[in-house]
């Protein structure tokens, strides 16, 4: 089969790989019918992770079952199903408690599974013609069958329920405001999600003019970075009263080229934020190992103002989302016609064009905010 394949940094090919097989008798293989590209590929694509060539790519992942091992009591096969990106057992003493993110049957590290991604397993990722699916009755949230609501659904395995786990992280409740900064898919996905929550009034800071846009269309106030101090842009609207915040950018500020912004988003937030309100961080910071792949992202640990942080009596929720916990009743929520996450999406494409789309997606292109691949 046809697969999307990491050959080393801003490289990547479609290679011909082997098919996957069913390996567990608690396992599916999934035909993919629909797999995003996210700003989390792009910590591999870009080089600062210790990425090896040969990983294939892709947690975001939509399609048909293939292939049902005999273990598997609940999903048939021709079943439509999402795949929540945290590969899950549903037992450990961490799934029981709804933190699938950090699986510990899958990984007993701190980083949980996932597909097609370093350090979270050995799971190949989707971006591909088929996937396998460990632990299938736990991992595959079911979909009416059809095509209906394709790009909603893909939305579900990552962005709208990591962007919703902001919001719970942060404890976004009706009527407050809320800043997010990130207008990326992850930071567009937050906001639509305090507003599904009852916010007043939710902030968006970034400074790519279509990502600022889209925010606006879904009712959120987007501020332009680039044109001056967030911090103070948002005070002047908001009477210095933000209740809560999210960070849907994470290490990749402390590497942006030529900013003049504090570098770390957190510390803004810190600012920003009314004292005893609550921070929500879903924008990946990598390891601070001392010897670990990222320079940056250890410089940009050690510039956090734990003491402000203190001063406020500021709450926060960091790490992975646990999807699969969200993606069943933000289905619903699809289905009865009330969430279209699909506005993201900006660009669909035949599996093929992932080179060239993986390149735009990087530079934040007109028209590349989301790209989903259609194998
Ligand atoms: P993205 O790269 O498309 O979006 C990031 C956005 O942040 C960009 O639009 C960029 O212009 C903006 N930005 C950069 N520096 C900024 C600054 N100083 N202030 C405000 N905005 C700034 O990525 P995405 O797909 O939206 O993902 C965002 C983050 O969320 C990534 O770090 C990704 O790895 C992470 N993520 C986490 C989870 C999770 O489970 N916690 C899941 C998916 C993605
Ligand atoms: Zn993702």
């Amino acid at each position: 089969m046809k697969a999307v394949v990491y050959q080393g940094p801003e490289r990547i090919e479609v290679q011909e790989v082997d098919d996957p097989r069913i390996e567990a008798p608690t396992d599916v293989v999934v035909r993919i019918t629909t797999t995003a590209i996210c700003g989390s590929d792009l910590h591999m694509y870009e080089g600062r992770t210790a990425a090896e060539p040969g990983i294939v790519f892709g947690h975001e992942n939509l399609g048909v079952v293939e292939e049902v091992g005999q273990g598997v009591t609940t999903v048939r096969q021709g079943d439509r199903v999402v795949l929540p990106f945290n590969v899950a057992c549903g037992f450990c003493r961490n799934c029981r408690a709804k933190n699938t993110a950090f699986c510990l049957t899958v990984n007993p590290g701190a980083a949980g599974g996932a597909y097609g991604y370093v350090g979270m397993g050995p799971y190949r990722g989707g971006q591909a013609e088929y996937l396998r699916v460990p632990f299938a009755d736990f991992n595959c949230v079911q979909l009416p069958p059809g095509e209906e609501h394709e790009n909603d659904f893909a939305m579900l395995a990552d962005i709208f329920a990591t962007g919703y786990h902001a919001t719970e992280m942060a404890d976004v409740n009706p009527g407050e405001s809320v800043a997010v900064y990130g207008a990326g898919p992850v930071g567009l996905m937050a906001a639509y999600s305090a507003l599904i929550r009852g916010a007043a009034t939710v902030f968006v800071v970034d400074k790519v003019a279509n990502r600022l846009r889209l925010a606006e269309s879904i009712g959120a106030i987007p501020i332009d970075y680039s044109a001056g101090d967030p911090n103070e842009q948002i005070q002047d609207r908001n009477n210095g009263r933000t209740d809560k915040g999210i960070d849907a950018v994470g290490y990749q500020a402390t590497v942006s080229e030529g900013e003049e912004q504090p570098a770390l988003v957190l510390n803004n937030l810190v600012e920003t934020v009314r004292a005893t309100g609550a921070l929500g961080v879903v924008g990946l910071y990598l390891t601070s190992d001392p010897g670990g792949p990222d320079e940056n992202a250890r410089e940009g640990r050690l510039l956090f103002d734990i003491g402000k942080f203190f001063e406020k009596g500021l709450r926060m929720g960091t790490g992975q989302a646990n999807s699969k916990v969200y993606s069943e009743f933000l289905r619903d929520l699809i289905i009865a016609g009330r969430a279209e996450p699909s506005f993201v999406v900006s660009r669909e494409l035949p599996l093929r064009e992932a080179p060239d789309a993986y390149a735009r997606f990087d530079r934040r292109e007109e028209g590349y905010s989301k790209v989903v691949l259609k194998p």
